[in-house]
């Protein structure tokens, strides 16, 4: 008895850990080492000289999406808004937003001269609620970005459908879904257009950058000529069409991106795996539920592996507590979003900047029951870069779980 409480000592109390590996992230060699070696030693670092290698990124990408094209820029943001502005949005528009993700999914449309409006998510899936956005449809709405959320496909049939019947733009933010796959089709390549980001927490990185996939050549055209200060393909430096602006990635970023893109489909593989793993272990232990899956994503990407905390099963335990405890115990984990998007001072505390939002609209009025409950007691996000481990490694994060499950309950 005596021996069993000094191995089952919390970590955070001074105990071993449960999990003593490290999981590095970013992946890379003397590959990647190399690839930018040789921009750095060539000289050309810049456009007009370097477009091979950055036309060279695009193309392997929208190879691997299956899509006509690809437009890169510098980061996940500016490739919303890209994709925003040339799907013909207005000063005013209505654009449906999921609350539970990144800023940049609602503050890019805002930056479009736009309204953001919040749909809720499903309890189950924490992806957009295709009967909460045929709700938030008004007269005014242009557009729905789906966020495919931690790499888990969103349901685009449905929302595909209520897009052809209110004939809406789909944008889907895949920021988190690199490889991921819905019904056999790449994340991003479902709608209109798709977003990624290469900032270093995504699955894959240069440091920053993003892209946009299409197969719609107008959207190519117009996203292509606004990344590159209106200028149009194949035409003079000095001959501007249309209000853009200097949004290139680099060829260092380019050549990066190239090499990590070789790698992706591998850790995907492994990513999926390990999730599809940690659901069974998980589903054993009282109090916590991993997401849903079986909605039609084929390949999760496990961008966040998330499970469902109930503290009454831990004695109470706050969840923030909890992933303390957790992360203590060498777990990557996180407690996610502190609250839903429209909470935050950008829209609770308007400024004058926001001028396209009509004076009517009043975000202090907004309650999405399951994003709230999500930020406050349920969300736990386990990183990418830990799905990256063995099966050993997934046992040890769920003996991590019931090892702080044995404590609160001593
Ligand atoms: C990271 C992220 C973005 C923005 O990407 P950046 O490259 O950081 O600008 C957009 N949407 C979601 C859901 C994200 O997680």
């Amino acid at each position: 008895m005596i021996q069993e409480r000094i191995t089952d000592r919390l970590a955070i109390e001074g105990g071993d850990k449960a999990v003593t590996k490290q999981f590095p992230w970013p992946i890379y060699d003397e590959r990647e080492v190399e690839a930018v070696a040789d921009i750095i030693r060539n000289g050309k670092w810049g456009n007009p000289d370097c477009l091979g290698e950055v036309e060279a990124f695009e193309q392997a990408f929208a190879a691997y999406c299956g899509t006509r094209y690809a437009v890169s820029c510098v980061n996940g943001s500016v490739s919303l808004r890209l994709a925003l502005i040339a799907c013909g949005v207005r000063p005013g528009d209505e654009v449906i937003v999921p609350p539970y993700t990144f800023i940049a999914t609602a503050s890019t449309v805002i930056e479009a001269n736009c309204v953001p409006v919040f749909a809720d998510i499903e309890p189950d899936t924490y992806n957009l609620d295709p009967e909460a956005v045929e709700r938030a449809i008004t007269p005014r709405t242009r557009a729905i970005i789906p966020v495919h959320f931690a790499g888990q496909a969103c349901r685009m049939d449905a929302i595909l459908d209520l897009a052809r019947r209110y004939n809406l733009r789909v944008i889907e933010d895949a920021a988190h879904g690199h490889g991921a796959e819905y019904r056999g089709r790449k994340l991003g390549a479902i709608g209109d257009a798709g977003s990624f980001s290469f900032q270093s927490s995504k699955n894959l990185t240069g440091g920053e950058g993003g892209m946009v996939v299409t197969n719609d050549p107008d959207l190519y055209r117009l996203m292509h000529s606004l990344r590159n200060v209106g200028r149009l393909e194949g035409g003079q430096w000095y001959d501007h069409f249309n209000p853009g602006c200097n949004y290139r990635l680099t060829p260092m970023q380019a050549v990066l991106l190239s090499e990590q893109l070789k790698r992706l489909d591998e850790q995907t593989h492994r990513r999926n795996e390990n999730g599809l793993y940690l659901n069974e272990l998980l589903a054993g232990i009282e109090g916590i539920t991993p997401l849903t899956r079986g909605h039609g994503e084929t390949v999760h990407c496990y961008h966040l592996y998330i499970f469902r905390y109930d503290a009454s099963a831990f004695g109470g335990l706050s969840k923030t507590r909890f992933v303390e405890l957790l992360a203590a115990e060498g777990v990557p984990c996180f407690r996610g979003y502190p609250h839903p998007l429209y909470r935050q001072p950008l829209f609770q505390n308007r400024n004058w900047m926001c001028y396209a939002i009509p004076e009517m609209v009043d975000y202090t009025e907004v309650y999405c029951p399951v994003a709230e409950k999500a930020c406050r007691d349920e969300a736990v996000w386990i990183l990418q870069h830990a799905m990256l481990g063995t099966r050993t490694d997934m046992e040890a994060f769920a003996e991590a779980i019931r090892k702080i499950q044995r404590a609160v309950r001593r």
